[in-house]
Parts: C-alpha cells; structure tokens; sequence
C-alpha cells in the first residue's frame, strides 16, 4: 500500500471528505451527511476560547454558520488536492470565486492585466463594480507573452487569464505568462473551470492562484452551483479568506454535499466525455460544412501541441464553426434534438450554444468566424452514436 500523499488523485477523490467513526460505536456511514446549521455551539468557553486561538492562528476552526461547517471543511480539501494548492476559499458560484481573487488581491486604483478571451461576464463584474473601486483592467493577447511584458505597469497588481480560453478553447501558455509575471513580482489567476484540476493544474505550470466554478465539472450534474479560489501559497489563501468573509460569501452544506458527492465521479465523468467529444470532432470532420474545430485534444487544434504538453486528460467541451449562414445556422442548432440550447456545461447532458462573432477575442478568432456559424458544444454523456446521428440530421436539415 502506497502512502496516502503518493496515491493517485483518483484514488484520493474517493477517500477525501468519509464520515469519520464514532468513537463509541467504531462504526460510520461512507459520506458525510450534509451538516446544516447557522449557527455552532460551544460545550463551555474554553471551547470557544480554543475555537478562536486556533482561527487567530491562521487553522480552520468551525465557530459560525456562515464560514462553513465540516461538509465545506471536506470540500475545501477536494479543490486543495485537485489543484495541488495550500489553501481554498469556497464562493457561493463561478463568478463570485472571480469577484473575490479581484477583490482580495487588487486595492483601489490598482492596474490589472487580463487575457482577452476569458469567461465574458468578467467584462460586466469589471464595468458595474471594479470600475467604481477605481480599479483599471487592460486586456491583453494570451496567445502572445511578449503583449503581456510590454503592458506591465507598476501599479499592475494583478495577471488574469484563462486556458483554454472561453467560447473558442485556445490553449494558452501558462508557463510563459507565469514567467512574464513572476519576474515583476505580480500574482498570476488562472480561472480553470474548463481542467477543474482533474485535467489541468494551473499551480503546477506557475500560476499562483486557481479559481473554478464548481458548477461545471466538479458537481457535474447541472443542479448546483459553486466557485472556489485556490492558492499555491498559504498567505495568498489566508488574504483571501479574509475577503471570502467580509463578503459575507456563504454556501449551503446541501449544495458543498452534492458537490463531494459528485466529485467522486469525476475522473470517470471526465474520461467518457473527452472520448466522445473526440468521436464528435470526428465526424464533424467528415462533414463539408465544417470549417475548423476547436478542441485542444483535437490532433489538428492550433494548441494541441500545448495540450500535450501541459494537460493530463480532456474534456467534452469543443466549439464549431460551420459554412453556414446565420439562418442556416439557426435551422442547424433548432432541429438539434439531444443537445439543449443553454449555457454552462459540465453536467451529464448535452448542450449547444451559439456564438456571436463579436463575442469572441478581438484578435485573430473574430475573423476567422466571419461569414461563418460558430457554436460550443458540450457533449455530455448520452450514447455517442446518438449525438452523431442527432447532428447529422441537424446538418441535413440546415441544408434543406
Ligand atoms: C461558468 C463559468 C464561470 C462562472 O461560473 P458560475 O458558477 O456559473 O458563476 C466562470 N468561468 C468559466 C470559465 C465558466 O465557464
């Protein structure tokens, strides 16, 4: 028997977050039950005293409601071993986990330099809220290191990036940006909702903190949602569980339950879907109205080079742009049958969402989908064959 901290995060995923025994029956259920309360009670104040000597220490202690009881403990140590990181701060969804790493590591008047084709609504956190704290946030070309050094400030506080990137998955060369970072002292957050760690380990490549909306791929199912903020170092972590709690950010224990229980899956979740997305890409190739697809995993991806060098496995995520025009494409993703027209992913079922040219990175993707229809696909764990026919007809009948 290996010891625990070799054995594989497979194995460790199962093992992470058990009942612990009752010491007077020596028995436990395999799960921890979902512990809900607002509030704890102490057995007398020398509990309470030790509660807080051991928080004013910088250790976990459980002594509210609102920062979590043991099922978020549990989950807090699922993130930590999936992105090989110190510390983790649970987020109440995705964007929330975003909200907080801006909020905790930039002070007013602070510079950020962010990746131009990360997730999209951190251009609404940025004009509704970060604007108002005088914070500025430049975007940058992940697919250039050199953007990056040349647009370093030394008020910039903060690097920001996001691989594969949103909507159109390029891999980005997290080692070269974490370089760039590194030498003038600035924080690299990577958001990798699309590896959740299982896939990907950002902290291992040079970024210094991780942030994953949960919702996707960890809980895996669509019925929850979730972030969380993973840091390399443990001062990192504690400043940002300082912001977690004057946020006042909190997660139902049903919700951090569902999402250690479905955790448990997720190496073989994730294995079935990067086999089937594989099979889509290949049909997708047979297909004439195809014009490039977007899948690191993909042999002829333009990052697939990176992929092989930094990624451990993949995922059912790919994006299409198609020889279709936009009422074509519009007939294509209406006669769709298994694929539901929605955003998110990571869940068992499949999904399609259509992609607005001017919704992509400036540089060079917007012009490669002029003219054309692009939409992301998650393919999802239905029968594989099903989802090929279920396209072919969607393509056959955006012809007629
Ligand atoms: C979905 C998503 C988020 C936000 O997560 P929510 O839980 O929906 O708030 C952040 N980043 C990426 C890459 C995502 O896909």
């Amino acid at each position: 028997m290996k010891r625990p901290d070799t054995l594989s995060l497979q194995t460790r995923l199962q093992h992470t977050g058990s009942d612990p025994f009752d010491p007077e029956t020596g028995t436990a259920a395999v799960g921890l039950p979902p512990k809900r309360s607002s509030t704890v009670r102490f057995a007398d104040l020398a509990a309470l005293d030790r509660a807080y000597q051991r928080r004013r220490a910088g250790e976990r202690a459980i002594t509210y409601g609102r920062s979590g009881m043991d099922t978020h403990r549990a989950l807090e140590d699922v993130f930590t071993q999936l992105e090989g990181g110190a510390h983790t701060v649970l987020a109440p969804s995705g964007l929330a986990a975003i909200t907080l790493a801006f909020l905790g590591l930039m002070g007013a008047g602070d510079h950020a330099l962010v990746a131009d084709n990360v997730y999209g609504p951190l251009r609404h956190l940025d004009d509704t809220l970060l604007k108002k704290l005088g914070m500025t946030l430049e975007y940058f070309d992940p697919t250039r290191p050199d953007d990056l050094a040349a647009k370093l400030r030394p008020d910039t506080k903060l690097v920001y990036a996001e691989s594969p990137g949103s909507l159109l998955l390029q891999m980005t060369d997290i080692p070269a940006l974490a370089q760039v970072a590194k030498a003038k002292g600035v924080p690299l957050v990577v958001d990798n909702t699309w590896g959740s760690g299982y896939i990907y380990q950002p902290l291992a490549l040079g970024a210094d903190v991780s942030v994953v909306a949960g919702t996707k791929y960890v809980a895996g199912h669509s019925d929850l949602m979730l972030g969380a903020v993973v840091s390399r170092d443990l001062a990192m972590g504690q400043r940002l569980g300082a912001m977690q709690y004057a946020l006042g950010y909190a997660l139902g224990a049903d919700d951090a339950w569902l999402a250690l229980r479905g955790v448990r899956t997720l190496p073989v979740r994730m294995a079935e879907h990067a086999r089937s997305a594989l099979r889509v890409c290949e049909f997708l190739a047979s297909r004439p109205e195809t014009a490039s697809i977007y899948h690191p995993a993909w042999p002829q991806d333009a990052g697939h080079a990176l992929w092989q060098r930094d990624c451990t496995g993949s995922n059912g995520m790919l994006s299409v742009s198609l020889k279709l025009d936009r009422a074509a494409g519009r007939r294509f993703v209406d006669a769709l049958r298994l694929f539901g027209i929605g955003f998110s992913w990571g869940g068992y079922e499949s999904l399609v969402q259509w992609v607005e040219p001017d919704g992509l990175a400036p540089h060079a993707y917007a012009q490669a989908a002029r003219g054309l229809t692009v939409v992301r696909l998650h393919v999802g764990l239905e029968a594989v064959d099903d989802l090929v026919a279920d396209l072919a007809q969607a393509l056959d009948q955006a012809a007629g």
